[in-house]
């Protein structure tokens, strides 16, 4: 199958019971055993295991090109599930812009449990390189970055993982398995917030971990099951109900996202773009190799680097909504410094070039005109 058609029925069967074409919510807890120990069907306890949380499960680990995925309460929870394998002693290597909630995970939950962060340029392999040694046991990447759109070179980073038997896992939410598939290029995990592109309509937090090797999804699975961050019934159905029309919200996605870039590369306010599609952009090459499209996330500061012009700005929108979170079929604008990315100490945010007057757009599927039009009223003013 191809991608488009996997997205709709990749993993997928009507349900045996009755013949429903789309995965009932199966809203149980408990499953019935004729015997102790021995349950009618595949199912024990919720938990454990749902019928409509497999189906969604089947499908991420289908367009994934993966052979075991797992959902979460959100995907904070997944990247959570992965570092509990580690104990004290251990160390990860992980790319030096990331999600802030990922950052605040490992600088203040899990760094105090004992285990050694390393954030490094992924660019510089050979410092990447100094950094391993036997105690070295994940390398964490996003790629594209949230919010400066950094990109990794998934395929050279993996063969180093490789040659040293440690564990990679990328984080696919803004990219998505339409645009990059991070197994096939040599990771060992991939994770998703599927808050955002993967449901794509702003209505669900859930998270997700797809894996190729059977080994690995058994132990992320007992992790999982034992902690029991797992997603529920209904959230599966909408997440699943939003993977069927992935491919063409990201082709839109992708097509805005586009011409907005090119639009703010050309304005006399805006001072630099971030978007791997533009030719100025310094990791266009690695997008051109990994990615089959840019994505809908663009980034920006202005000529002026006034933190007062980038809030009088979002404060005009009106078609953006100012919002956090992204990957929804509505434009939605955000302030990194000020709101997703505000838990990154300050001094770490200027070393890395996230501005006070760095914007984030969401660039969602409505038509083009509509959201130019938006953002020309809001700059000028
Ligand atoms: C939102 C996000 C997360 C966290 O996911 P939640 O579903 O909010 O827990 C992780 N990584 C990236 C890139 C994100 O955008």
């Amino acid at each position: 199958m191809k991608f488009n058609t996997k997205t709709i029925h990749g993993g997928q069967h009507h349900d045996p019971s009755t013949g429903a074409v789309m995965p009932p919510i199966y809203q149980t807890s408990t499953f019935v055993q004729k015997s102790p120990g021995q349950p009618i069907g595949d199912y024990e306890y919720s938990r454990a295991s749902n019928p409509t949380r497999t189906a969604l499960e089947n499908a991420l680990a289908s367009i994934e090109n993966g052979t075991r995925a797992l959902a979460f309460s959100s995907g904070l929870a997944a990247t959570d599930c992965i570092l509990r394998s580690f104990k004290a002693g251990d160390e990860v290597i992980a790319m030096d812009d990331l999600y802030g909630g990922t950052y605040r995970m490992f600088t203040r939950i899990y760094k105090d449990s004992g285990i050694r962060f390393h954030f490094v340029d992924m660019n510089d392999l050979q410092k990447f390189k100094s950094l391993i040694n036997e105690y070295t046991k994940l390398v964490w990447v996003e790629t594209p970055t949230n919010p400066l759109m950094k990109l990794a070179d998934i395929q050279e980073i993996s063969k180093i993982t490789k040659a040293h038997n440690i564990l990679f896992a990328v984080d696919n939410t803004f990219a998505t398995p339409y645009l990059q598939r991070p197994l096939d290029l040599g990771a060992d995990i991939v994770m998703h917030s599927a808050t955002k592109y993967l449901s794509g309509h702003s209505d669900v937090i859930a998270g997700a971990l797809i894996v190729k090797e059977e080994s690995l999804g058994e132990q992320l699975h007992f992790q999982q099951f034992a902690t029991g961050a797992t997603l529920g019934p209904m959230d599966s159905f909408l997440v699943l109900r939003g993977i069927k029309t992935l491919h063409l919200r990201m082709q839109r996605h992708c097509e805005n996202g586009e011409k907005i870039a090119d639009y703010l590369n050309q304005h006399p306010k805006i001072k630099t773009v971030y978007y791997p599609g533009l030719t100025s952009h310094p990791f266009h090459e690695i997008a051109k190799k990994q990615m089959t499209g840019f994505g809908g996330m663009v980034s920006f500061t202005f000529v002026s680097g006034r933190k007062e012009e980038s809030i009088i700005f979002l404060e005009k929108l009106k078609v953006f909504t100012l919002a956090e979170s992204l990957g929804g079929v509505e434009s939605l604008a955000n302030h990194p410094a000020l709101m997703t990315h505000a838990s990154i100490p300050e001094d770490k945010r200027k070393e890395i070039g996230i501005t006070d007057d760095l914007v984030r757009l969401s660039v969602g599927i409505e038509d083009i005109e509509d959201l130019i039009t938006d953002l020309e009223q809001a700059l000028s003013s």
